[in-house]
């Protein structure tokens, strides 16, 4: 078996239900992933995107940067500022044109509960309308 040059305890990124994994490293290279048996929440037990899904960390195709669409369709890389900016012109944009409520969000599992506290504060405090919803809700 495969010694790992170093083990890094994390939390599965995949879903909201928080399994704790060990992943084994060697060369830099995640080859193998462990659900820890040190916790109330998975006991050990992985399902297979948690014990498997993990191809996208090394795939060329990962975006880097954020990017826009040019007028031909295609995309080109901008910083974060000037995405930032963009999307909240944008919102501003839609909301004055066609009032708040002509803007959801959806947000994910796998952002933390503070981030996901956050996106519904944007929503209601800020854009000023209740279309928040969740993929995780049934
Ligand atoms: S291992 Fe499966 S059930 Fe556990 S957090 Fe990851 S995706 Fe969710």
């Amino acid at each position: 078996m495969l010694t790992p040059d170093r083990v890094v305890t994390t939390t599965c990124p995949y879903c909201g239900v928080g399994c704790q994994v060990d992943l084994l490293l060697k060369d830099g290279l995640i080859y193998r992933v462990n659900g820890r048996f040190d916790n109330e929440i998975n006991r050990g037990s992985l399902c297979v995107k948690g014990r498997f899904g993990y191809d996208f960390i090394y795939s060329p195709d990962r975006l880097k940067t954020p990017l826009a669409r040019d007028a031909h369709g295609g995309y080109y890389d901008i910083t974060w500022d000037e995405a930032l900016n963009k999307v909240a012109r944008n919102f501003e944009r839609i909301r004055q044109q066609y009032g708040p409520d002509s803007v959801a969000f959806l947000t994910s599992a796998k952002c933390t509960n503070e981030e996901n506290y956050l996106m519904q504060k944007l929503a209601r405090g800020v854009i000023g309308t209740n279309n928040i919803d969740h993929c995780a809700r049934l």
